[in-house]
């Protein structure tokens, strides 16, 4: 059989087997998952592990992006506030404060005047 026998010949055994492929996904997907429930059963502290790992490597994440948080936390507090910046909730009076709308994004601030900094602060 040469190369090009072979795909029409390959062609023509899906064609008549359309099923087959689906068939074996779909048994070996229940085989997978049936695997790892097993596991889990026998030794229960196997999805605890899985979870303090994913502990783990998010602190070890934290750990390595300090340096990048306080980066950026200085980068932060050396931006100043744009000369003859209106506030932007009220767009009145002049921008006197920096305003964290999430501590986890530390370079998306907003600039606020005192007023409607507070109030932002007092919550609804
Ligand atoms: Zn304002
Ligand atoms: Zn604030």
């Amino acid at each position: 059989m040469n190369k090009e026998e072979k795909k029409e010949y390959n062609r023509k055994w899906r064609e008549n087997n359309p099923n087959y492929h689906k068939e074996y996904d779909r048994q070996n997907r229940d085989k997978i998952t049936g695997n790892r429930i097993k596991k889990e059963e026998l030794n229960p502290t196997s999805k605890e592990k899985r979870l303090n790992g994913l502990k783990e490597y998010k602190e070890k994440w934290k750990k390595q992006n300090k340096e990048k948080y306080k980066a950026q936390n200085k980068a932060n507090n050396t931006l100043l506030i744009p000369k003859g910046q209106l506030c932007v909730v009220c767009n009145e009076r002049l921008a006197e404060h920096k305003h964290h709308e999430d501590y986890d994004k530390p370079l998306e601030i907003k600039f606020l005047c005192v007023k409607c900094h507070s109030l932002t602060h007092r919550g609804d």
